[in-house]
Parts: structure tokens; C-alpha cells; sequence
């Protein structure tokens, strides 16, 4: 299973491809522009058309800049687009960019989508977003999670993750950083309830009740860039998995820079 990191924050965006040898790719996410989406895709060896399918997690921009345009990034080169009831009433509301009928598909939570060789399980997270969903997918080599902008870990997600080889999973702030960053103070209560944005602390929290043996890699995502550092994430987690017998990697997507994961 090859994951890609094409950027992975608040500020720069998130987009995300994954692929097995010999099967299309699949993008989660397009918080990119379009030119960054089709230059990163390209210095992989794939062109857009090459894609099977675009997964949405929910409208924040930073997960949709690609979608909110005259031609959106899926409507240009004829990618299907998979995501909620909840996002496509956002979508059709605010007359975010044209998108043909036939490219528009509905997931909703538990609903497994069968997609170019890969089985896609929706699930909903607690989010402050129109019906925000995380994505398992099961190829045959493996299955990665994406597993990011949530203010919690619903025990059901923890649950259905367990297993999973590869997490790609939200480590956002460091608390006291947040706390002490200077930002409006609605804007910290926002990131630390319940429908805002998982800590070190509690990312690691929930990883070391759902990391297993056949975990092979944690791919610690959504790092803020002013309220956390790739090496405190890292720590926080590595320490907490302390308590169980597993070691798997962990490691932290950059926040605006191309990074190959998986195998
Ligand atoms: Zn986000
Ligand atoms: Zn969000």
C-alpha cells in the first residue's frame, strides 16, 4: 500500500493518495490548488484521470479548496467524488463550482463503497462540519484509516480502526501551545471541544487503545503549524504506546511538503 501526504495542515491544505501496485489511485481530500494537486500527482507518476475516485472528508477549506471553483479539480479531469449528504447540501447551497451528475456519489456512515479493487468503509466524526466522515480502506495488501478533524475518538471508530495497518491519524495541537497561543479565545475553545480538533495528548490517548500487531505505521497528520512540532507529536505518542507491547512506526506528515509513507 503506497500513502502520499500531498500537504497536511490547516494552513497549507490536506490531500492524501493511495494506491497498490497494479490498482488506479484513490485522493482523499483536495485542500489544494489545482496546479499544486496535478504537480504532486505528477511527481508520483500519475496524472489526474488516472484516479478512481476523489473521498471527501467534509467542506472546511482546507480539505475542499479544489472543489470551490467555476470547474472544480474532479469536474476537469472526470473524477467520481464520494462524500456525505451532509457536504453535498453544503455543496449545492453555497453553488460552490458545477459538477456533473454522474460524478456526484453519496457515503454515508458504516457504508462500504467498492471502488477500483479497494473497499471503503464512511464513518461520521464528531466535527464541526455538515455530516464530516473518516475513511478506512481495504485494499488487498493492507488497509489504511484517515482519521482526522475530530474533537474525539468515538469508541464505535476506535473499534472499527483496530486492525488497520496503516493510521493516518489527526495529532493537531500541543495543548499548552494552544492554550498559550495568543489566538481569540473562541478559537481555542473551538479546536479543544468536542467537535473541534484531536490533541498530541489525546491522539495518543486513543492510538494506544487501538494500535495492534498488525499496526505497522502511524502517520500522525493535521499538525498545526503554530500551535505544534512534528517532534512533540511523535514523542507524545511514542511514549504513550509505551504501555502496550506494540512498536509501531510513528511518524508525522509535514505540513506542506509531498512525503511517500507506506510501503
Ligand atoms: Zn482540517
Ligand atoms: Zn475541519
Amino acid at each position: 500500500m503506497h500513502i502520499v501526504s500531498l500537504a497536511s495542515s490547516s494552513t497549507c491544505g490536506n490531500a492524501y493518495v493511495i494506491w497498490e501496485d497494479s490498482k488506479r489511485p484513490l485522493l482523499i481530500d483536495c485542500g489544494l490548488s489545482i496546479a499544486k494537486l496535478v504537480s504532486g500527482l505528477r511527481s508520483l507518476g500519475i496524472t489526474p484521470d488516472d484516479l478512481a475516485g476523489l473521498f471527501l472528508t467534509h467542506e472546511h477549506t482546507d480539505h475542499v479548496r479544489a472543489m470551490c471553483l467555476k470547474t472544480p479539480f474532479p469536474q476537469k479531469f472526470g473524477i467520481p467524488v464520494y462524500a456525505s449528504g451532509g457536504f453535498w447540501d453544503w455543496y449545492s447551497t453555497y453553488q460552490c463550482g458545477h459538477l456533473d451528475a454522474e460524478l456526484i456519489h453519496l457515503v454515508e456512515d458504516g457504508m462500504t463503497t467498492d471502488i477500483a479493487g479497494y473497499r471503503v468503509r464512511s464513518f461520521l466524526k464528531p466535527h464541526d462540519a455538515r455530516e464530516p466522515m473518516g475513511f478506512k480502506i481495504d485494499g488487498s495488501s493492507a488497509s489504511v484509516a484517515f482519521v482526522m478533524d475530530l474533537g474525539y475518538v468515538p469508541p464505535s471508530t476506535e473499534q472499527l480502526l483496530r486492525g488497520a495497518e496503516y493510521l493516518v491519524f489527526e495529532s493537531n495541537h500541543d495543548l499548552d501551545m494552544e492554550i498559550n497561543s495568543g489566538r481569540p479565545k473562541f478559537l481555542i475553545d473551538r479546536v479543544l471541544g468536542e467537535f473541534g480538533h484531536l490533541s498530541n495528548e489525546q491522539a495518543a490517548d486513543s492510538l494506544r487503545r487501538l494500535v495492534t500487531a498488525s499496526t505497522r505505521q502511524v502517520i500522525l497528520a493535521h499538525l498545526s503549524v503554530d500551535c505544534n512540532r512534528p517532534q512533540i507529536a511523535v514523542s507524545t505518542v511514542m511514549e504513550k504506546l509505551q504501555d502496550t507491547p506494540f512498536r509501531p512506526e510513528v511518524t508525522a506528515a509535514p505540513s506542506g511538503i509531498l512525503t511517500q509513507f507506506g510501503t
